[in-house]
């Protein structure tokens, strides 16, 4: 029989494709996709000369080892090692009847934003739609819940999703399938580090995701200190890309702004950003910047923050500060490194 890094992954065939007849094919998307089977013997209406057939061509897991680290505010991190021995990470979040769960698009990331412990790692390799997927379907299995019962999700873990844009639409497509995960496009939000030819991608598609867009400064200088590869992206680029997007969909688009102190905290910045969203409607998460071991930033003093907020505010940009969740386990924005905290609770290797 083959190994499992030799067959083909199911979630990475579109739903219409996957193997079997119009009725059988339709069984076996509700075991994928309804019910969150991991494995075939759970597949009791199939008949098992056909399981058989099949699971000596396809496999379900795109996991070899999977170790879960729960954080005491009940978010837990899931550290996966891949099929090649890479890995990659995504957070659960179980709060306020939101089930949440923030996926990785790659092992690392390429930008190397000098705040970001991802971007510290350097880049390992884009992550194939199926392995974008099966951290949705691989955390609902562990925490007990049912795929659709985790309503949200945002592509904010490791990795820059615009530049993996083939494989994170592909696994977009079945997230939004009725067949598939069935997920309003309201509720998953794709957050990039601004790479204007992946925001006309976006504009130009009807998956009709959220877009959240992580600008960091209002003016080149600031963001090439602290986003090496901004020097390829201007600002003037990616706010032509963001109103072509905002025209095309009328969507509100979701600012993300890590507060880094003496950095891109100072009044004339929150100003200035006001200045650079005229006439788009757009909602403004400030992130307090979490620490990780060797970053060369502090996070921006509290007071800063919030008068920076408010002056967000008085120039009519509604603003948030998103607190992160999950410190405790490395789980928070920005800190995905792999670092492993503690033990994990289990090793989990039958997938
Ligand atoms: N590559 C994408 C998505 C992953 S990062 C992007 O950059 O948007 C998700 C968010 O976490 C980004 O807004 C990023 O700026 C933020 N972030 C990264 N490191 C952080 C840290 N140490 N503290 C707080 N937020 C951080
Ligand atoms: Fe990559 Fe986003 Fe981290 Fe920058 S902030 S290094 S784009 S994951």
């Amino acid at each position: 029989m083959a190994l499992p890094q030799d067959k083909t992954p199911l979630l990475s065939l579109p739903i219409e494709q996957l193997p079997g007849e119009g009725y059988r094919r339709g069984q076996l998307a509700t075991w994928l996709y309804v019910k969150g089977a991991r494995q075939w013997e759970e597949m009791t209406d199939l008949p098992k000369a056909l399981r058989a057939e099949w699971a000596a061509q396809y496999r379900i897991s795109e996991f070899a080892q999977v170790a879960p680290y729960p954080s005491q505010d009940g978010s837990v991190k899931y550290l996966f090692t891949l099929l090649d021995g890479q890995k990659t990470e995504a957070v659960y979040m179980p709060y306020l009847n939101r089930k949440t769960i923030c996926i990785s698009s790659m092992v690392g990331c390429p930008a190397g934003c000098t705040f970001c412990a991802t971007g510290r790692m350097g880049f390992g390799r884009n992550l194939t739609a199926a392995e974008i997927l099966d951290q949705i379907l691989f955390a609902a299995h562990h925490q007990g819940h049912a795929p659709r019962e985790i309503r949200n999700v945002v592509l904010m873990g490791m990795g820059e999703p615009l530049l993996n844009v083939e494989n994170v639409f592909a696994a977009l497509k079945r997230m939004l399938h009725p067949q598939g995960l069935a997920m309003s496009p309201r509720r998953i939000t794709l957050s990039t580090v601004g790479i204007p030819r992946g925001i006309y991608k976006m504009a130009e598609s009807e998956l009709e995701v959220r877009l959240a867009l992580s600008l960091h400064a209002p003016d080149d200088e600031t963001r090439q200190q602290i986003i090496p590869t901004a020097h390829r992206y201007r600002i003037t680029e990616i706010m032509e890309a963001v109103r072509h997007y905002y025209t095309q969909t009328k969507r509100r688009i979701t600012l993300e702004y890590t507060m880094l102190k003496g950095v891109n905290d100072h009044e004339w910045q929150a100003r200035a950003l006001a200045g650079l969203f005229k006439g788009i409607s757009a909602h403004m998460n400030l992130i307090p910047w979490n620490p990780w071991e060797g970053a060369p930033h502090q996070g921006s003093p509290k007071a800063q923050i919030l008068r920076f907020a408010a002056i967000l505010e008085q120039q009519g940009i509604p603003t948030s500060v998103r607190w992160s969740r999950g410190r405790d386990v490395g789980a928070a924005c920005g800190q995905l490194a792999l670092k492993q905290p503690d033990q994990p609770q289990a090793q989990l290797s039958r997938l």
